[in-house]
């Protein structure tokens, strides 16, 4: 018999939990917490650590350069030259990687592969078993490539089978809203990485999605960055100094533990000792401040402010207003902040939040549920009708992208498109390129390749040769794309899953 447990594969935090047909337990880390925080460091003897050991060479001052967080934000995300992503990553054939010491680059598959290696040694201790196979929630706004990876990590990390499901149909399982009768439920998810907000239909064992949008870029560390720039300025302005970048870091922690105080007290200090070192001076200095809550509030307003636009642009593309939710599910450690369960609350209404389940390990349990649901522990499988997140195009002339499937499509629905411009344009050409992406930009720079496909053509004049393409999304989201020689009658496999 298989034993398959849930995990929430978090940007900041990670949790596992079991179900053992009756009820949730979520499991601890061996450090004894029901959260481990998605850090892999590699210490001074070149071994992998993960979690709060991992944390801790940051507040020991040990490396703190190779202190790897928020992974999940760059797996499966290309590098693009010119951006700006910190000085830990690095471009590995167009990838974003970690990089290590001793030149050792590591890809965010084999960290993520660790952290799931510490839930499923955490698990297997637990229940004293051999786990076999995990449910590993991702976001709904995942394209095709990131969920790919991280079934990749899934598997990299020994589990036999990885079932891929997104985290808002699993938080609406963990409150139970698909076994009760239909409603519609919004879930807003705010964590320390993603910002996902879906519209759903749930109720009498079928989930079905109305709309899914989100933003992978947008989450808790903004308001963190938010404070610590609010910091450098202060230091700067205090002290005529910068703050290094070594200190920047090393300051990390004390920013992201003022931030969680502030959701409790009206002010919080910020204190650190031998934060950076300074050769002017020849010694090391402490940083010292305490930030009020308004403060803060004025600092991250807008983040929360393209939350909320997120949100109404979502409700809007289903033909949906706040009205006519039932029910809004809060996710995500961020929406713990006072300011931002008050937007919420004030588009649709206080008495529609739901919040009686931990924010943070809501997913996780969700994801323990559709486990014991896929072992038979459980009974009552759920059905889903998904719809696409982002939409998928193909690459045209000025590296524009031409539309295919908008987002919203359902899945496993065949859309037959013909491409009239995809042939060949000039005289005597003899491949048809051909590039399908996904993405939310119609600039082809800013979306993710899927796949290259060259397709080969007799020499002949412009417009000579043309290919039809035909696309669709399977039932579990995977893009199919297939092509026709319009004249050989050729079948191309451009993308097959
Ligand atoms: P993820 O899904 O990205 O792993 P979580 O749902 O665990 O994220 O949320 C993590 C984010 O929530 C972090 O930015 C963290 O600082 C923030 N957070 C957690 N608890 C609190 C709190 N009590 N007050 C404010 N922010 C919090
Ligand atoms: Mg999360």
């Amino acid at each position: 018999m298989s034993i398959t447990i849930g995990i929430d594969l978090g940007t900041t935090n990670s949790a596992v939990a079991w179900h053992d047909g009756v009820s949730v337990e979520i499991i601890e880390t061996s450090s004894g917490k029901t959260l481990l925080p998605s850090v892999v460091s590699i210490d001074d003897k070149d071994r992998i650590v993960v979690g709060h050991q991992a944390q801790k060479q940051i507040r020991r001052h040990m490396r703190p350069e190779y202190v790897f967080t928020n992974i999940k934000s760059h797996i499966g995300m290309p590098f693009i030259e010119g951006e700006d992503y910190g000085l830990q990553i690095t471009n590995v054939e167009g990838e974003r990687w970690f990089r290590g010491p001793n030149d050792l680059d590591y890809s965010p598959v084999e960290l993520s592969a660790e952290i799931l290696k510490t839930l499923k040694a955490s698990a297997e201790r637990r229940l004293g078993k051999e786990v076999t196979q995990a449910v590993i929630a991702v976001p709904a706004y995942f394209n095709n490539i990131r969920v790919e990876k991280t079934r990749e990590a899934g598997k990299l990390a020994g589990f036999r089978k990885v079932i891929i499901r997104t985290e808002p149909e699993l938080a609406a399982m963990a409150y139970g809203l698909d076994k009760e009768k239909m409603s519609r439920i919004a879930v807003y998810d705010l964590g320390g990485g993603t910002f996902d907000f879906v519209l759903l239909r749930a109720g009498d064992r079928r989930l079905e999605y109305l709309a899914k949008l989100g933003d992978d870029q947008l989450g808790g560390y903004l308001y963190d960055r938010a404070i610590q720039k609010w910091l450098v300025d202060a230091y700067r302005q205090d002290e005529q100094r910068e703050i290094s970048k070594i200190g920047l870091l090393r300051l990390a922690p004390a920013i992201e533990d003022a931030k969680k105080e502030l959701t409790d007290f009206d002010s919080a200090e910020i204190a650190q000792v031998g934060v950076f070192f300074d050769s002017d001076l020849g010694d090391t200095l402490d940083v010292n401040y305490t930030i009020a809550r308004e403060k803060f509030e004025t600092l991250v307003e807008s983040f929360t402010r393209q939350t909320v636009e997120i949100t109404k642009r979502a409700l809007q593309m289903a033909n949906k207003t706040v009205r006519d939710v039932d029910e809004v599910l809060l996710v995500g450690g961020m929406t713990r902040v006072p300011s931002v369960r008050k937007a919420v609350a004030s588009l649709f209404g206080e008495a529609k939040l739901r919040d009686r389940e931990n924010p943070d390990l809501v997913v996780a349990k969700g994801a323990a549920i559709a486990a014991a649901i896929e072992d038979g522990r459980s009974p009552g499988r759920t059905s889903y009708n998904h719809v696409t997140a982002q939409p998928f195009g193909l690459i045209g002339k000025h590296d524009t992208v031409h539309m295919l499937v908008p987002a919203g499509t359902p899945y496993g629905q065949k859309s037959k498109v013909s491409i009239f411009h995809l042939g060949t344009a000039e005289d005597g050409q003899t491949v048809i390129p051909i590039a399908i992406v996904q993405g939310d930009s119609r600039s082809a720079r800013e979306c993710t390749v899927l796949a290259r496909y060259d397709h080969k053509v007799p020499a002949g004049p412009a417009r000579s040769e043309k290919v039809d393409i035909e696309v669709m999304v399977d039932e579990e989201g995977q893009l199919i794309v297939a092509g026709v020689d319009c004249r050989t009658g050729q079948t191309l496999r451009i993308l097959e899953p």
